[in-house]
């Protein structure tokens, strides 16, 4: 028996694992299909919120935590488990839309490099966008590729010793009283004092067994992925909600849509039109390079993009880290925090008040 068990091996899930292992915990991690395959891996890895100053502060605390933490893990991963998850500062350049001046005041607040550039001076820094254009460019901003921090996540858990339970959906969540007591699957029950919830989109079905309400829905994301030569495009580039990722290999992949359609992880050929559309538009030389995949994911949706980060309302030793939406990767090292501060009992280093049930964003 563990002491915890995690419901959802995505990064969520595996990020909580890690702190608990490391503070001395046992832990398991039950995965209804394979580790790291939804959410987690079809996610473009940019560490930052898209157009950050237009996110409530809960989810700006959690992004500022964690970014500075990535290019130290990501380093330490590839020690540990020989997997580079290829953390690269590449900055984020963004076209100017109508509310450049509140961004730009959001950036001095929290003391953010953010600077205005012109269409000659973003052609500089990104010689292949069609004219250059009128720009915000954050330098600072990282991207990670997730695939490969996942796997090395995974590789560093196993060398650490948490235990995996793959192809096992949990279906109830055991509770006697007001305390937990594990959880059952199909080929039965497993017991723990302490359970996390990290189920992703699909958190919501088991904690609403307890008659609480989670609010947390899938939003789909569909991505193109290119492959062209290296250098071809360098940083990530934002116009009109649309985004291109430079992966260091020459692969660049585009993003993404938005679309409340259910659990619904087919991809369609309109997605794939606005994609290539906006590939297009933004650096055109990306008509002339091969597809190499093209594929959808489904975020774990909440109305302002704020997680839950929480122990139940009722159940004592039930916690839930879900509905990181847009943003779970950049998120995710200070959740992780919050919430194994929380189930230690540790003063926690973040405020959890706006992570809770009973915060008003819910
Ligand atoms: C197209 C796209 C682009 C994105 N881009 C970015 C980005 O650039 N930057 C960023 O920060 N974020 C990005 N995200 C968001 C980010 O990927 C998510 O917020 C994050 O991955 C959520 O992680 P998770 O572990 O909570 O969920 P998931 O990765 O979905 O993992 C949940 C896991 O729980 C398992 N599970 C569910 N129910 C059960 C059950 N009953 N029993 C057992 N297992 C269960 C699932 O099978 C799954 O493996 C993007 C997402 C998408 C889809």
């Amino acid at each position: 028996m563990s002491d915890v068990l995690i419901v959802g091996g995505g990064l969520t899930g595996l990020l909580a694992a890690r702190e608990l292992v490391i503070e001395g915990a046992s832990v398991t991690v039950v995965e209804r299909g394979e580790l790291a395959q939804e959410s987690s891996w079809a996610g473009g890895g940019i560490l930052s919120p898209l157009y950050p100053w237009r996110y409530p502060e809960a989810v700006t605390v959690l992004a500022a935590w964690s970014q500075p933490r990535f290019e130290a893990l990501a380093a330490e991963l590839l020690e540990l488990s020989g997997i580079d998850p290829e953390y690269v500062r590449s900055g984020l350049l963004m076209r100017v839309e109508d509310d450049a001046c509140q961004a730009q005041e959001w950036a001095t607040q929290h003391d953010i490099e953010m600077k205005r550039l012109t269409a000659p001076e973003t052609l500089l820094l990104e010689p292949q966008l069609e004219q250059g254009l009128e720009g915000l460019w954050m330098p600072q901003i990282g991207q990670i590729r997730n695939p490969r921090l996942l796997q090395a996540l995974v590789k560093d858990l196993k060398i650490k010793g948490v235990t995996f339970r793959t192809g096992e959906p949990v279906t109830e969540l055991m509770v006697e009283g007001d305390l937990i007591q594990g959880v059952r699957t199909p080929a039965g029950e497993m017991c723990a004092d302490k359970v996390v919830v990290a189920g992703g989109s699909w958190s919501r079905s088991l904690v609403d067994q307890l008659g609480t309400d989670l609010r947390v829905e899938p939003v789909r994301g569909q991505m193109l992925l290119f492959h062209s030569s290296s250098g071809l495009v360098r940083h990530i580039v934002m116009v009109a909600g649309h985004y291109i990722i430079p992966r260091r290999d020459g692969h660049v992949l585009v993003g993404s849509t938005l679309e409340r359609v259910g659990f619904d992880k087919r991809t369609t050929a309109e997605a794939r039109q606005e994609l290539l559309a906006a590939a297009g538009e933004i650096i055109p030389m990306l008509l002339n390079v091969p597809i190499v995949n093209h594929w959808a994911g489904l975020r774990p949706g909440t109305e302002h993009g704020i997680p839950y980060i929480s122990e139940h309302p009722r159940v004592k030793g039930l916690f839930v880290s879900a509905g990181h939406f847009r943003n779970g990767v950049v998120m995710g090292p200070a959740s992780a925090r919050l919430l194994v501060d929380l189930m230690l009992k540790r003063k926690p280093e973040l405020d959890p008040a706006p992570y809770g049930w009973h915060g008003n964003q819910h």
